[in-house]
């Protein structure tokens, strides 16, 4: 019960919001009760998800500040898919929080009062590796990383994992890797599938078998704060999102 995943990866738009927003919206749609949390200060899973980010009464940022989380807590218009939002107003969050008590673990604390009531609690991290992300990962027990199929695919990944080995090391020690994920492949080109292959020789057994193609209707989703279950859910990319949930369950339930 209660199982915080973040969706880490500190490089800029390779999918993290987008998985974020299709995997949470499925696993909810497969009868699991989800919280997802935008730490973002972009504010995208917010956007996508079809709340108006500009008229938040509480946010991630209240949360972080000191507000019990339950009151930040929004229903989304998908059963059993719920939100803390984030926009503009968390991108001060970082020099704020670098000078109070337990900075690391503000994320963490607050999470403490509600995760019983979740299956799934799904954290979209922000394309950096400073203190929002830190708390991310200090809070969750499992990292899923989205990593596109592009030719720098692996540019940046060793940062990546020395930042999980030292959260690991001083703040979280029992924190792993649930999955990774391959976005934006495009059957077309020996790229994608050139750089599958080398992502799984890194990874080893822990890139799923579902690959997400590259497919307009799960960028065109957001625009009209809808996941692709909603927007177009016989798209490739629903497919995809989907069958990811299933994955992803099976899994996950196959460990416990
Ligand atoms: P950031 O680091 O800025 O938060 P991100 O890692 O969250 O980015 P997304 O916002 O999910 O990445 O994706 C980046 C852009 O690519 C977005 O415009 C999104 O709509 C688009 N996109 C993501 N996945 C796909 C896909 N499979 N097919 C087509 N477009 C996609
Ligand atoms: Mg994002």
């Amino acid at each position: 019960m209660g199982k915080i995943i973040s969706i880490f990866n500190q490089k800029g738009g390779v999918g993290k919001t987008t998985t974020n927003i299709n995997l949470s919206a499925y696993l909810a749609s497969m009868g699991k009760k989800i919280l997802t949390l935008d730490i973002d200060p972009q504010g995208n899973t917010t956007s996508g998800i079809g709340i108006e980010k500009r008229k938040l009464e509480n946010s991630i940022y209240d949360v972080i500040m000191g507000l019990p989380a339950e009151k930040a807590i929004i229903k989304t218009k998908i059963k059993d898919l719920d939100i803390i939002p984030s926009n503009v107003e968390l991108a001060g969050a970082e020099i704020e929080l670098s000078t109070k008590t337990n900075r690391e673990k503000r994320i963490k604390d607050a999470l403490e009062s509600i995760k019983s009531k979740y299956d799934y609690i799904l954290i979209d991290c922000p394309p950096s590796l400073g203190l929002l992300s830190i708390n991310a990962l200090t809070a969750s027990n499992s990292v899923l990383i989205p990593i596109q199929c592009e030719y720098y695919a692996l540019e940046g990944v060793g940062h990546l994992m020395s930042t999980i080995q030292l959260v690991k090391k001083s703040l979280n020690k029992d924190i792993y890797i649930q999955g990774v994920i391959m976005s934006m492949f495009d059957g077309r080109t020996n790229l994608s599938i050139e750089v599958v292959e080398e992502v799984k020789k890194y990874f080893k057994g822990k890139v799923y078998t579902t690959i997400i193609p590259r497919n307009i209707k799960l960028a065109e989703a957001p625009s009209y704060g809808m996941p692709i279950m909603l927007y177009d859910k016989n798209s490739k990319g629903a497919e995809a999102y989907k069958k990811l949930a299933e994955e992803f369950l099976e899994y996950d339930e196959g460990d416990e």
